[in-house]
């Protein structure tokens, strides 16, 4: 006998306790049960980032990322207010420091526009009152950005579901997806359970539990290493609102940037290095199955060969303080290397095409009885309440 639910969620991450906060409002008398194999929610991504809330620049228009993002801003508010989460919208610099960055700012100024995202663009002297420990030709400030502990939403989200009455199942790692006409059945380490819908939010992980289902699609997801440091507590009065350097606009990562902290602190970071396990931290963390899942796929060699110089400089930020630093001093010669303190890194899940490109875009894939999400990348966790109502309509259509 398999325990029976009407929705099953795989995942105790953001977007998973999102998708069952969602559930909850939409069909308040369904059963759910939201199944996630750690111990605890929100170890993994949702739990090790910059802690920003994005406000929907840099992403194609017309994409779901750009429309996710702009909802999600408002609606992370929203929860945060209604819950006690504290957050606060210190805004945002895109710091250009060359006459090519600037071309890139403009260009990216006109995509902010046409993503509804309010921006000012200031010249080098305005920057410099604003901020008199950055340099750079000109900056696009971005009003709306904000900081918040994702964690620390995660754990409001859960508060709510438990509250509700959603079963959530920690330890319970789910290891297959099977559907038939009438239900989807998950074998787990535990007792196998049953549903009328299924909903994968397994993070880096999901594209295997997809596949293991039976689904066929030309992509993997890769894992980037996201190492970050930390100011002393004597610098955290650097900066007034996140800075951030103008991002190649062919990458799907944002560059290294000095992001206020809502402890107070300032973090250095993310790198974005290949990583060789998906869920261990550790400077030398190497998992034999990731890394042969990652090394038999062909899009990672035609990625690594179409980015060499991007490849070359996230190897050597991983390697040297002293290079990384050289990338924070671009825009802020005042950071030293004894200013890098250690701080957690985080690994993002990023999907890459067998043909070596990368997929930009959120991707949620739906079958008969269950919907798997495929790319959740940054900015994920900032959407990731309709990122829910997306999957949550799909699914009660069922
Ligand atoms: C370094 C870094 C910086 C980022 N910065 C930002 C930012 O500033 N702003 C922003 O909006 N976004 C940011 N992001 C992106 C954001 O954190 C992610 O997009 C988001 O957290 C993804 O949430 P998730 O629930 O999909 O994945 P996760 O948080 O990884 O959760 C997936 C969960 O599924 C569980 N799981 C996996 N397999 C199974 C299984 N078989 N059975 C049961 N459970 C399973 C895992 O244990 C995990 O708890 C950043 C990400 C990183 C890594």
């Amino acid at each position: 006998m398999s325990a029976q639910s009407d929705f099953l969620i795989v995942g105790g991450g953001i977007v998973g306790l999102a998708t069952a906060y969602q559930l909850v409002r939409r069909q308040p008398a369904a059963r759910i049960t939201l199944l996630e194999k750690e111990p605890q929610i929100a170890l993994h991504q949702s739990g090790r980032n910059s802690g920003v809330i994005h406000a929907g620049v840099y992403y194609e228009p017309g994409s779901l990322k750009a429309r996710l993002c702009r909802a999600g801003l408002k609606q992370t508010i929203e929860f945060c207010q209604a819950h006690s989460v504290p957050y606060q919208q210190c805004g945002k610099l895109i710091v250009a420091t060359s006459g090519d960055e600037t071309e890139r700012l403009r260009a990216l100024a006109l995509r902010a526009a046409a993503n509804g995202a309010p921006c000012q663009w200031l010249a080098a002297g305005e920057l410099a009152e604003r901020e008199p420990s950055i340099r750079g030709e000109a900056a696009l400030l971005v009003p709306e950005s904000g900081m918040v502990d994702y964690g620390a939403v995660c754990h409001a989200l859960r508060v709510c579901l438990l509250k509700a009455g959603v079963e959530l199942r920690l330890n319970t790692e789910v290891l297959a997806l099977r559907e038939s006409a009438s239900e989807v059945v998950a074998t787990t380490n535990a007792e196998a359970r049953t549903a009328r819908y299924a909903i994968v939010c397994a993070g880096v992980l999901g594209d295997r539990l997809a596949r293991r289902a039976g689904l066929r699609f030309d992509f993997a997801l890769i894992p980037f290493r996201g190492d970050y440091y930390r100011l002393p507590a004597a610098r955290s009065g650097l900066v007034n609102h996140h800075i951030y350097p103008v991002p190649d606009p062919r990458l799907p990562f944002l560059g290294v940037h000095l992001t206020r902290l809502i402890d107070g602190g300032i973090s250095v970071g993310p790198s974005a290095m290949l990583a060789f396990a998906c869920e261990r931290y550790g400077k030398l963390s190497f998992n034999a199955r990731d890394s042969y899942e990652m090394i038999k796929f062909p899009g990672l060699w035609r990625l690594l060969a179409r980015f060499p110089a991007a490849g070359v400089q996230e190897l050597a930020a991983a390697i040297s303080r002293r290079f990384y630093l050289r990338l924070v001093h671009k825009y802020c010669s005042g950071i030293e290397l004894s200013d890098l303190l250690p701080h957690p890194s985080g690994v993002r899940a990023q999907a890459v095409g067998r043909d070596g490109g990368l997929l930009h875009d959120f991707i949620l894939r739906r079958t008969a009885r269950a919907t798997y999400v495929l790319n959740a990348p940054s900015p994920a966790a900032t959407s990731a309440l309709p990122i829910a109502a997306e999957i949550v309509a799909q699914a009660s259509g069922t």
